[in-house]
């Protein structure tokens, strides 16, 4: 059974009341073992963020998000000459970059260190994970 949050460009941020109340209930409640944050490649958020156009708030302030993931992995991504390429690591970078946030949540640490010692490890897991539309393989 998958329970499920989206929102444009799979971003993780922790005054997204949406996405917290989705975590908190799936930690605390439904006591997840796992914990997927998925992107996918040819995301139009990402694309939109990768442009040096500026949009109007809200959706302006929403994908600054990805322009900081962008700044954060400035010297990986300016040695990328292939724009494709250059957007596909993009996507990768956010994944992880969420994926990031989720674990310094309270709710994720608290979890956390709540796991029976003898578990071989702690839960929730959080998987990083992009879907490649082109093909339907997840990496
Ligand atoms: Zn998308």
């Amino acid at each position: 059974q998958v329970f499920v949050h989206r929102n444009m460009a799979n971003i993780v941020m922790p005054y997204d009341v949406n996405l917290m109340s989705c975590l908190q209930y799936a930690v605390d409640y439904l006591e997840v073992q796992h914990i997927i944050v998925c992107g996918h490649y040819s995301c139009m958020g990402i694309q939109a963020a990768f442009n040096k156009e500026n949009f109007a708030s809200p959706l302006e302030n929403w994908i600054s998000h990805i322009r900081d993931v962008y700044r954060t992995h400035l010297k990986e991504l300016e040695k990328i000459e292939d724009p494709m390429a250059k957007r596909r690591r993009l996507v990768e970078l956010n994944v992880i970059e969420s994926c990031r946030t989720v674990y310094q949540m309270s709710i994720v640490q608290n979890r956390l260190k709540q796991t029976d010692p003898v578990q071989p490890f702690a839960t929730p897991r959080i998987h990083a994970v992009v879907y490649d539309v082109a093909d339907g393989t997840l990496k």
